[in-house]
């Protein structure tokens, strides 16, 4: 079994020091607000002197800010650090330097997780960054989720990180204006759900409603067929989303931005073509 030390003790960090401990590493961990080392010091944790105490560092903080500020100008000679928090690819670039600076590395991640789903069959991270140091410490991460590795580029698996979490926040937040204009009519969000699970599972299919797959194909070809149902047809459809949430007096902001991102594909005079052909568009800010 090895060693490793978590830096970061949120909700995140607490959960990944716990499944470590129970995979039967040790573990020390360290925290900017030292209490709240206190539970894991009650199951077995050790207490690190310093963010940098380990040659293993998994660090779990609200962004990369958080590691300068935790790492503060300690020397690093050695030592790896596999960093799961959230940041932009360029920061973590940027982050790839400064260790490198200090004389050791870094490996970034992005897990694809909420703290319950930590360890537990189905998680997974995306990985980026030198492959033979990742594969050295594999054994260890792997208590922790799957290991998705995606390039050595280091801000790559926080491209992929952020590339879901659009899709996981834009979705659900449609969901929730979906509900509050439902629930105008007295329609609970209960009665509705049956539908929007049919339809999220609709769209990661194989079937004729099958989007996340035909997108993917149309992109990757450049191709956007639409003569069965034409962007133009849907910019005017989502018009009508757009009346329909007013008529209920709810917010339009995210709606009425996708309606002018399809109006601008139409007015750009792709209208005749399918629903795909609006990544043209926001390809080209
Ligand atoms: P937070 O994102 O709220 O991060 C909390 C941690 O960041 C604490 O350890 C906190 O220390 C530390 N921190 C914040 N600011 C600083 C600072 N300036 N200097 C030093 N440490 C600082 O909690 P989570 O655990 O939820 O998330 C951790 C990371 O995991 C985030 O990047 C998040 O986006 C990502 N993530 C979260 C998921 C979730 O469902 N929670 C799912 C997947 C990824 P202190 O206790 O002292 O305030």
């Amino acid at each position: 079994m090895s060693e490793v030390t978590v830096v970061g003790l949120g909700p995140m960090g607490s959960t990944m020091a716990e499944t470590f401990l129970t995979a039967g590493h040790q573990v020390k961990v360290w925290n900017r607000t030292a209490s709240k080392a206190e539970p894991l010091v009650a199951k077995g944790a050790g207490r690190a002197a310093t963010a940098a105490d380990g040659d293993l560092l998994v660090v779990s903080q609200i962004s990369y800010e958080a590691m300068y500020n935790s790492l503060g100008d300690a020397r690093l000679d050695g030592k790896v650090v596999v960093n799961l928090s959230s940041d932009s690819p360029e920061r973590l670039r940027a982050a790839a330097r400064w260790v490198s600076e200090r004389g050791g590395t870094l490996v970034t991640g992005g897990i694809m997780v909420p703290p319950p789903g930590i360890g537990q069959p189905g998680a997974y991270t995306f990985y980026s960054g030198p492959k033979d140091v990742l594969d050295r410490h594999a054994a260890t991460l792997e208590a922790l989720s799957e290991i998705t590795y995606v390039g050595e580029d280091e801000g790559l698996a926080m491209m992929y990180y952020q590339a879901q979490l659009l899709i996981f926040w834009s979705s659900l937040t449609s969901h929730m204006h979906a509900m509050a204009m439902l629930r105008t009519a007295g329609v609970s969000p209960l009665e509705f759900l049956p539908f929007v699970r049919e339809t999220f599972t609709q769209l990661g299919g194989d079937g004729p409603m099958g989007y996340a797959k035909i997108l993917a194909e149309e992109v990757a070809a450049g191709t956007y067929p639409g003569e069965q149902n034409s962007l133009h047809m849907q910019a005017v459809g989502m018009g009508h989303v757009v009346e329909a949430l007013e008529e209920a007096g709810v917010e339009t902001t995210v709606p009425r931005a996708l309606q002018a991102l399809f109006e601008r594909a139409d007015a750009e005079g792709r209208g005749h073509e399918g629903l795909g052909t609006v990544i043209e568009s926001i390809s080209k800010p």
